[in-house]
Order: C-alpha cells, then structure tokens, then sequence
C-alpha cells in the first residue's frame, strides 16, 4: 500500500519544521520518491530525520515547477542522496537543468508518463509555469500530488483520470477556480498555497483535510 508524507508544507502541527512551500514523500514498496523540496532545504533535512527517513535512500526526485517555494531545498537533497534521479519539467530553466546535472542524473519530462510502477507524471500542464503533478496508484483508486496546482485543478483532474479513478488530491490547490471538480474526490487533502479553506471545508466536510508538514496517508 502506497503511503505518501508530507514532509514540508506552510503548517505544522508537531515538532516538524514549516515554511513557505511544499515537499512530499511517496513510499512504495521499496521505493522513495520525493516531490519537491519547499523552500528551507535544512528545514527538509531535518524533518526527514525526524520522520526516520535517509535521504540517501531516495531513489527519485520530482520537481513540479521552478518557484523557489519547491525548489528552494534542491542542493541540500542533492548533496544529501546518492544515485538521484531527479524528474523536471523539460521547459525548466536551462542553467537549472546544467546545474542539476553535476550531481544527478535529470529527466525531461514533456508528456504523462510512468515514472516507476504506479507511479506517473502528469507530463508539464499549463503555462505559467508549465508544472507536473504526480499520480499514485493505491489500493482503491488514485491520488494526485500538486506543488501550486497552478495550471488549475480541472486540467490536472482531468489528466490524471486517464488513468483510472483519482480518490485523493494532495498539496498546495490554489486558486480552486474549478473547486466543483472535486466533487468526487474523497480525500482532499489541502495545504501550502491553497486559497479558500474555509469554502473548502463548507462545502466537502469531512472530506476535506487540512494538512501539514508530517501528516502521512496509506491507501
Ligand atoms: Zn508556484
Ligand atoms: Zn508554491
């Protein structure tokens, strides 16, 4: 069974760190992989440890758009792990990718793909900035993970349908210009960037989830 954690986000509720952005860890099976960094690389760092987790046992890194509020803690886990590959946007910032590259091996990433089993990318959404959003498979049904869900949630809902029934959403929601597109969704999991909680919350109840850095979901 999939467990995603969040490992950074605006809030805590505990003894972990919070800060201004997003970084969540998906485990499956014996696999790692972190979706982006927030912005306090130490901060990222330090919750690891807390959550018992060895960054050098991260096998994979994916960034879902170039703001500093998901990439600010790159170097640290670049330095941090060993054998990184580290899935980006292709449109990311030329230099960015060279600078990445003296540490880690980088991916492009253009379209949806798998990026291990029952794991995939949304490929690059929208424009401002072209972001990717990861899509996990679970035991019931699908759970998507955004950084600012910026391209919105109606395309990133829609893309991830495509490969089966998405029952959860993580991350930072935005602007929710779409919020009816949650409508079937079952765990609305909402943080970092998210504008309109309280709507959120009127409308879904229980299905609404307010996270924050250390919260952590099996399903
Ligand atoms: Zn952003
Ligand atoms: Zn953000």
């Amino acid at each position: 069974m999939p467990r995603l954690t969040v490992v950074y986000d605006n809030k805590t509720n505990g003894s972990l760190q919070s800060g201004w952005g997003f970084s969540c860890l998906v485990e499956q099976e014996d696999k790692k992989v972190l979706f982006d960094t927030g912005w306090d690389g130490q901060a990222v760092l330090d919750n690891l440890g807390q959550l018992e987790i060895d960054p050098e046992t991260i096998d994979i890194l994916v960034l879902s758009h170039h703001h500093w509020d998901h990439i600010g803690g790159l170097s640290h886990i670049l330095h941090a792990a060993r054998n990184l590959k580290v899935y980006v946007p292709s449109s990311f910032p030329q230099n960015l990718k060279s600078e990445i590259s003296r540490y880690a091996e980088v991916v492009e990433i253009t379209d949806s793909c798998e990026i291990m089993q029952g794991i995939y990318s949304s490929g690059e959404l929208g424009i401002k900035p072209p972001e990717q959003s990861l899509i996990v498979r679970g035991n019931t049904g699908f759970f998507v993970v955004t950084g600012c869900a910026h391209p919105g949630i109606g395309p990133i809902l829609e893309n991830a349908s495509s490969y089966g029934k998405v029952i959860g959403i993580i991350g930072g929601l935005h602007s929710l210009e779409e919020m009816e597109m949650l409508e079937d969704i079952q765990y609305i999991a909402a943080g970092h960037c998210t504008r309109r909680m309280e709507e959120l919350q009127a409308l879904y109840g229980d299905r609404y989830i307010p996270i924050f850095s250390g919260y952590s979901i099996d399903f």
